[in-house]
């Protein structure tokens, strides 16, 4: 399988550090508020490939953080702290917000069929991991304490910028949004690795340290939270894009300080869902969560199914009519796979089975090109071959994409027709089910004929007569 690595800006064939065995890492959402439709394309994008990296044999061990102290409203180590933010205004406390949104975040995993990670691991349970970690990059020399905070000294790196060409001027994110900069920082990529000067008076989790008590800057989390279950030689790190700076460069910088070596092989980071006006807001615009969809009627799998239709590296564009063009496909799939259902199935074909298959895998093989599975997907319901030989490919295709394609079609077909049916038919029906059951087959194929000429088509299904118009 080949990947786009962000670190070498290229695809690369992936090929993990243990034979058979991959480690993944997902930044977790930070927990001041409802996920949007944005944050989940990247848990959604991120599921595929879990998926596929298990449907190819592999197994997987993912693990995930949870956000849930020290993420600050800008990147540049200013600005609020987004779980006080949220505390505030829901008149509840920190570790409230956290449970509800954490609670909330999973339930709309479940929804969109999002498979848990193996491990999540809220960050305020891992203090005493941070500790350690700061405690070594302090003895290192890699860190320092100024004005009450510890910061990472990023002139102490070889390369610092892993991912782009980021000139310092361009850190100067907390300057253009009106914050002040924090003159504390040696240099202006410094980041923070343990605050004790708190901006917030009111800065409701803090823990002992050896530097005062306080608590943890967002990026340091990530690193160790990996570290701790994944160990020193992480295979594939992921998150959309706007977390490849500062976020993941930090991340980098201070795990391989740390560990003195290579890090994490691979970086995979998910662009961005826009809406028409820009970008994705929690605070302005429409706040549109999977909630918001479904309360408009939307099955949230026809969301999973839209984020699908596209390139994980391309930004997507979200809007009611882009999705509308996705269920009505979504619809049309599931009801051309109730009427495969329906019919004689037949014995696998196997040679248009293997054919069918390796187009699915040729795509997914290809970047996590899922827009091609989709492609490959329609291709196996318009192929010619068994309805056996269909429905076995479709179990497989939807181990991947998860999208319910067979429950979905079963449940269209289970739909009491019967009931539709006028009395007439209904009558002929029940006369041609009483003379089959006596095994007068002449009188119940003389019905069956009536019912024929009526416009009806009869089938005998697995879960019984089917009558069904013309
Ligand atoms: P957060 O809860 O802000 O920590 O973000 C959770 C995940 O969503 C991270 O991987 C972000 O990079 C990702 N993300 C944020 N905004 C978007 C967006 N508009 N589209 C796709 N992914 C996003
Ligand atoms: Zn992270």
């Amino acid at each position: 399988m080949k990947i786009y690595n962000t670190l070498s800006r290229t695809k690369e064939e992936f090929v993990p550090n243990v034979e058979g065995k991959v480690s993944m890492y997902t930044c977790g959402p930070t927990v001041y508020h409802y996920a949007h439709i944005g944050n989940l394309r990247s848990y959604i994008m991120e599921d595929v490939l879990e998926k596929y990296f298990r449907f190819t044999g592999y197994d997987v061990t993912r693990v995930m953080n949870i956000t849930d102290v020290g993420h600050l409203t800008s990147d540049g180590d200013t600005g609020d702290d987004k779980m006080l933010k949220g505390a505030k205004r829901e008149h509840k406390t920190v570790m409230e917000i956290a449970q509800f949104y954490t609670d909330a975040f999973f339930a709309d995993c479940v929804k969109l069929n999002i498979k848990k990670p193996d491990v999540v691991e809220p960050a305020t349970g891992c203090i005493d991991d941070f500790i350690k970690v700061i405690s070594s990059l302090m003895e290192k020399g890699f860190a320092y304490e100024a004005g009450g905070n510890i910061y990472f000294d990023t002139s102490k790196l070889k390369q610092y910028y892993v991912f782009n060409d980021f000139k310092e001027e361009d850190l100067a994110v907390g300057v253009r949004e009106g914050v002040e900069e924090d003159t504390n920082k040696r240099n202006k990529a410094d980041f923070v690795l343990w605050f004790t000067k708190s901006k917030f008076d009111d800065q409701e989790l803090k823990w002992d340290s050896p530097w005062g008590v306080g608590y943890p800057g967002w990026h340091i989390e990530c690193s160790c939270i990996s570290m701790k279950h994944l160990g020193e030689y992480l295979d594939i790190h992921c998150g959309g894009i706007d977390n490849a700076f500062p976020h993941h460069t930090n991340e980098i910088a201070q795990s391989e300080a740390y560990i003195g070596h290579k890090w994490c092989n691979y970086w995979f980071h998910i662009l961005h869902l826009n809406t028409n006006s820009g970008k994705m807001s929690k605070s302005s615009g429409e706040f549109l969560t999977v909630s918001l969809l479904e309360s408009k009627g939307y099955n949230p799998l026809v969301y999973r199914f839209f984020c699908l239709l596209s390139h994980y590296r391309k930004s997507l564009v979200f809007s009611y009519e882009n999705l509308d063009n996705a269920a009505v496909s979504y619809n049309k799939i599931t009801a051309k796979i109730g009427s495969i259902l329906k019919e004689t199935q037949g014995e696998i074909d196997k040679a248009a089975y293997d054919k069918l298959m390796s187009a699915f895998t040729e795509a997914l093989d290809n970047d996590l090109n899922t827009a091609l599975a989709i492609t490959a997907l329609h291709d196996v319901l318009r192929a010619d071959t068994t309805p056996a030989t269909k429905i076995a490919l479709i179990r497989e295709f939807d181990k991947v994409l998860s999208l319910n394609l067979i429950e979905t079609a079963e449940k269209l077909t289970a739909e009491p027709e019967a009931e539709e049916l006028p009395q007439e038919i209904l009558d002929l029906a029940e006369q041609r089910k009483a003379a089959r059951k006596e095994k007068n087959f002449a009188l119940a194929d003389e019905l069956r004929d009536k019912i024929t000429a009526l416009g009806y088509i009869v089938e005998e299904t697995r879960q019984g007569t089917k009558i069904t118009k013309k």
